[in-house]
């Protein structure tokens, strides 16, 4: 038996380099890659799309089970993965700087956490996964509390606004590097002091800090740790 796929939990502030981290470090290694945030965008997206408010916690809980989220290949090879909502592709819609703040908004909210959590752990354990990397906030602490590796990846607050303005400069966004800052702080302290899931490392989680370490060398080091237990693993079968 060798049991369920191997789970990469990557925690960690916005702007941190885990979107970057965990596409590379899944690609290396041919796991299944999770991004939650790209999850609970989408159910910022949909409950906006309904008029539902971003705190109406009865419509919420009506939507989740009624919305259809997947993820599916790159279109294009080394690109981000598609996200779609039922037949929609949606990869786009959900990165405007309304629905950043409407994620954080409905992920605040305990019945849109319990609510996803099944989906979150469906995907990553999906049979046929040899592996799955999830990137998110409380993957280590709340979603797979017994994760197999646990990374929580952080940066300076400047350092972290400056890549997520210069994602948004490329996408034409005429966002401000101050609104951004503004937005990012607004939302790492929704994100911290929420009652329910705050993002915080989990006690058994690597802590590493994406301002002093070179992204691909930590990638390559993280995917050679992760075969050398996967080879223990299959020779203990
Ligand atoms: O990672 P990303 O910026 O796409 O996440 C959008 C928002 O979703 C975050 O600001 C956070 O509020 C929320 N989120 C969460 N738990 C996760 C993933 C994301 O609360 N596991």
């Amino acid at each position: 038996m060798t049991g369920r796929p191997f789970i990469v939990a990557i925690d960690g502030p916005a702007g941190a380099g885990k979107s970057s981290a965990s596409r590379l470090l899944a690609a290396r290694l041919g796991f299944a890659l999770v991004d939650t945030g790209a999850i609970y965008r989408t159910v910022a997206l949909a409950a906006s799309r309904q008029g539902i408010a971003f705190d109406d916690d009865a419509r919420l809980a009506a939507l989740i089970p009624t919305l259809q989220i997947r993820f599916a290949p790159p279109a294009a090879p080394g690109g981000a993965q598609q996200v779609l909502l039922g037949g929609e592709e949606v990869t786009q819609a959900i990165r405007t700087p309304p629905m950043s703040l409407g994620a954080s908004a409905v992920s605040a909210r305990p019945v849109v956490r319990d609510g996803l959590l099944e989906l979150q752990r469906r995907l990553a354990l999906a049979p046929e996964n040899r592996g799955a990397v999830l990137e998110g906030r409380d993957i280590g602490t709340v979603v797979f509390p017994d994760a197999d590796l646990k990374i929580f990846l952080t940066a300076s607050e400047r350092q972290r606004a400056q890549r997520r303005f210069a994602e948004l400069q490329q996408k034409g966004d005429p966002s401000t590097l101050e609104q951004v800052l503004e937005d990012q702080r607004r939302r790492d302290r929704n994100d911290s002091e929420r009652a329910v899931a705050p993002l915080k490392p989990a006690a058994d989680a690597r802590i590493l800090d994406s301002s002093e370490l070179d992204l691909a060398w930590v990638v390559a080091a993280l995917a050679g740790e992760v075969e050398a237990r996967l080879s223990a693993r299959g020779s203990r079968k």
